[in-house]
């Protein structure tokens, strides 16, 4: 799949059913010549795309926490368990 604007790289790596999104957003980096970590903030910022760093997959602002770096399923898990133990 051809991936042709900061939108619709967005779109595609919020897609629940794409399973490659840390490929592809590797992949756009490298073909475009941006640094991935530029890249992850030139979409936070201008493309509602949060990069989670423990599940390695994008969220829009809702569901991500800035606090954690985390989107808030993971910061959920996270949470949990420290309550079980
Ligand atoms: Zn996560």
């Amino acid at each position: 799949m051809d991936i042709e604007n900061l939108e619709e790289l967005a779109k595609e790596l919020k897609n629940d059913e794409n399973s490659t999104v840390i490929a592809l957003f590797e992949e756009y980096a490298k073909t475009h010549n941006i640094k991935e970590e530029e890249l992850e903030q030139i979409l936070s910022k201008k493309h509602d795309c949060f990069k989670c760093e423990s599940c390695h997959k994008f969220y829009c602002y809702d569901e991500y926490s800035f606090f954690d770096e985390k989107c808030i399923y993971c910061c959920d898990v996270d949470s949990e368990d420290e309550e079980e133990f």
